[in-house]
């Protein structure tokens, strides 16, 4: 990882280079250029051992010329005011390529989980939603998982929002447990979304699943799904690796057993099965398949390891998977990307769904969910597609393309400006 890279700056640079196929006013640029607000938070909780610790989180209000702000919360000790800013961007125009009515936001508290209680992280969910009371809400700014945080965390955000109201506030936040309101398919929802763009990808390469081979880096929520999702199309998931651990195995993997095993284990860490070998999460950018589905943070495939990557195909489950510095290497390569605001748009969709349902108190089938997410997730592909071949560029260039033109639109429609 490089620790220098500031994902703001990149993803600025990336908006910036719509400007050479959209004609945007420089004002209208200026404005997408900027949160609409950043919110920091100081967050005093009482420790197990009795001490108080003060924790600080944000939560950047980009956008809502779409609708109201949506995007998840992290936490991580690497959580910087920047990186929240650059993904609560990343979510504006995630929310416009798959074409739900929301804005976005991104919220995140630094802090290392991997030694905290849980009721610690209680507190400290508690604490962060009462500091941010008057900021979200199912018409403002609606939270939902993201790295290190789960159904649980949401459970916990809900209530407090709830007590705080005085009534049942579902809709506050997505990815809730099903127990409280949350929608069937929104756990695997990001994983399946990957494989749904990328078997549209495939189709469109024509490639065959059954002749495909898989490498998926990151095993929490998405890469574990999507994993799985892989397996189901037939495809060969032949390698998977967290920040702990990982297998290598060419002859195909036993997906069920190691996510089973990860599940146990939290993480993939000891895992091992007949023909198998050991894999590391830096390794696995080298291995020969054809599709390549980082799933867990930002800055992974970097200028220094993107001219290994063999694959045709990579599918950005995570955000912010690939470095600015790292495309050109893999667009030279005529490696097809699926770009994270296209790939791992699935999560956020089926959070619309589950925004929606909460609002009506009307909840659907698990089949109802998944068709409605696949026809948005191949008709986002198609969008996209359809984008590189008017513009002439590669895919991520053309949803950030199709993305901004949204967004334009609809802030030009409300008349903001002119
Ligand atoms: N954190 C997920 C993302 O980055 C989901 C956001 C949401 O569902 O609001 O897309």
């Amino acid at each position: 990882m490089t620790e220098e890279r500031d994902l703001w700056k990149e993803t600025l640079a990336r908006l910036d280079n719509v400007r050479s196929y959209l004609e945007i006013n420089k004002g209208v640029y200026e404005y997408l250029s900027h949160p609409q607000r950043v919110i920091t938070v100081s967050l005093p909780i009482e420790m197990e051992n009795g001490e108080v610790r003060v924790f600080t989180g944000y939560r950047s209000q980009y956008n809502d010329a779409r609708g109201p702000f949506k995007g998840g919360f992290r936490y991580h000790k690497m959580v910087t005011e920047n990186e929240v800013i650059a993904l609560s961007a990343m979510m504006t125009l995630k929310c416009a390529v798959v074409n739900i009515p929301f804005g976005g936001s991104k919220g995140g508290v630094i802090v290392d989980v991997t030694n905290k209680t849980k009721r610690e992280l209680k507190r400290l969910t508690r604490m962060y939603t009462l500091a941010l009371i008057n900021d979200i809400g199912p018409e403002k700014d609606i939270p939902a998982p993201d790295v290190n945080t789960n159904g649980e965390t949401m459970s916990w955000m809900m209530d407090t929002f709830s007590k705080a109201k005085g009534y049942n506030v579902p809709a506050v936040v997505t990815g809730k447990p099903i127990s409280l309101g949350g929608s069937l398919g929104r756990t695997e929802a990001t994983g399946n979304g990957v494989v749904m763009v990328s078997a549209e990808a495939m189709k469109h390469l024509k490639m065959d699943p059954k002749k495909t081979r898989v490498a998926v880096q990151g095993f929490g929520n998405v890469g574990s799904h999507a994993a799985m999702f892989y397996n189901r199309l037939g495809c060969k998931v032949v390698a998977v690796t967290d920040s702990h651990g990982g297998v290598y195995n060419p002859d195909g993997l036993n997906v069920d057993a190691a996510i089973k095993y990860a599940q146990q284990n939290k993480g993939l860490k000891g895992y091992t099965e007949k023909g198998a070998e050991p894999m590391d999460n830096e390794k696995i950018f080298g291995l020969d398949v054809e599709i390549m589905a980082p799933c867990a943070i930002e800055n992974v495939i970097t200028k220094d390891n993107a001219d290994s990557i063999k694959a045709k195909i990579i599918a950005e489950g995570a955000n912010g998977p690939v470095t600015a510095d790292a495309d050109p290497i893999l667009n030279e390569k005529k490696i097809f990307i699926l770009p994270d605001i296209l790939a791992n748009a699935g999560g956020v969709t089926v959070s619309y769904f589950e925004w929606v349902q909460g609002l009506q108190q009307h909840y659907w089938s698990l089949e109802e969910v998944n068709s409605k997410l696949d026809r948005i997730m191949k008709a986002s592909f198609k969008d996209t597609l359809d984008y590189s071949k008017k513009y002439k560029t590669d895919m991520r260039m053309a949803a950030q393309i199709l993305a901004v033109d949204r967004v334009m639109k609809a802030a030009r429609d409300k008349g903001i400006f002119f």
